[in-house]
């Protein structure tokens, strides 16, 4: 019945999902499509992940285990001794991280523009969500962040930033951490395509977690694993809000394998950063600089929703940024892809 839905899932609104490329394929007759609109990895996962998985598979009528130690001594050996949630992918995190800590009412901090999910994880869980805009070159103000922080239960901000793609420095973390006792959830998505690293924030700060995602540099987005370094006295209440079982056992095993492959994470980064040069001195328009996997392009005079509907014609599919709150329509954010991807691209912005 109507009625008992809730009014914030009773209206339009929700995440905002990629074109089908198997539409977009059937619709305009083109065989293969250059899939730039999701920030994945276009290398699929290394033969050794791949194994790892199919084993944890082939022992599929069992539950996972409560506790999987070996991922566990995997992310210390990759990372160092820290404190450890996992989750079906970082928005399971995100999503435990609200459950555990908004009772209806309480206040979510957001950083904008940037990733939809805490505004809709927060909304789920009853909260009011508290927009504080970037400034004009989407920076972030720590004084006017952690100011908005003043009695919420959580802040989220997320650096590299999906969608501008600029990274935080460390200091203007650190400026937001000192300035508030509020929980800070630092959204490191594409952390592996930047040159910072915020790990040693974790050993001065009991306030701060930070999110990791596998759906990125790692290939595994279809298998949805995601984890985040948490302050230790937070770790049992997000164990006990979780849903058990939340990871299944293939995402678990091939998240183990994965993290011992070094060289498919340095490949990519190679791979990323050489396009993102390119990116930027090849495209006819003003493209932000960026520390991620994709790059955030102006094309005013022409809106997003035009500018990819006019890509999507020569089979390439993009992500139109009108959606994004706290942006003007007139920016679209493109992955990097492969090198085929890439040039088609190139080859259909040009156009424009
Ligand atoms: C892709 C993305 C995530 C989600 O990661 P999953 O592990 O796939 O859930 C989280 N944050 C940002 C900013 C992202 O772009």
């Amino acid at each position: 019945m109507r009625r008992s839905v809730r009014s914030c899932y009773d209206g339009e609104g929700g995440y905002v999902f990629a074109e089908s490329p198997d539409a977009i394929a059937r619709k305009k007759g083109i065989s293969q499509i250059a899939r730039l609109a999701s920030n994945e990895n276009p290398f699929p996962p290394p033969e050794t992940v791949i194994e790892a998985g199919v084993a944890a598979l082939r022992q599929a009528n069992r539950y996972p285990e409560a506790s999987p130690e070996r991922l566990m001594a995997a992310l210390r050996r990759c990372h160092g001794e820290y404190s450890f949630i996992i989750g079906n992918g970082m928005d399971g995190v995100i999503e435990t991280v609200i459950r555990t800590v908004v009772d209806p009412g309480d206040r979510v901090v957001i950083s904008t523009p940037t990733f939809s999910f805490y505004g809709l994880a927060a909304t789920a869980q009853g909260a009011r969500v508290v927009q504080v805009p970037r400034e004009a070159d989407f920076s972030v103000d720590p004084g006017r962040f952690a100011e908005a922080c003043r009695g919420a239960k959580v802040a989220f901000l997320c650096s590299p930033n999906n969608p501008t793609g600029n990274a935080c420095p460390i200091e203007t973390v650190r400026e937001i951490l000192d300035a508030t006792d509020c929980l800070l959830f630092l959204d490191n998505a594409y952390v592996e395509f930047s040159d910072i690293d915020y790990r040693p924030l974790m050993r001065d700060y009991d306030t701060l977690i930070e999110g990791r995602t596998m759906s990125k540099i790692y290939s595994l987005a279809g298998l949805r694993f995601g984890y985040a370094f948490v302050p230790p006295w937070l770790a049992p209440h997000l164990n006990r809000a979780g849903t058990p079982f939340a990871v299944n056992a293939v995402a678990c095993a091939a998240a183990e394998a994965a993290l011992g492959e070094a060289g498919h994470i340095e490949r990519t980064a190679t791979h990323v950063r050489r396009w993102r040069e390119r990116f930027v001195s090849a495209i006819p328009f003003p493209v932000l600089p960026s520390d991620a996997n994709f790059v955030l392009i102006d094309v005013a005079p022409l809106g997003g929703d035009e500018a990819s509907a006019r890509l999507a014609e020569q089979g390439i599919i993009v992500r139109s940024c009108r959606s994004f709150p706290g942006l003007e329509d007139r920016y679209i954010r493109v992955s990097i892809g492969e090198d085929w991807e890439n040039e088609r691209f190139l080859a259909g912005i040009t156009q424009l």
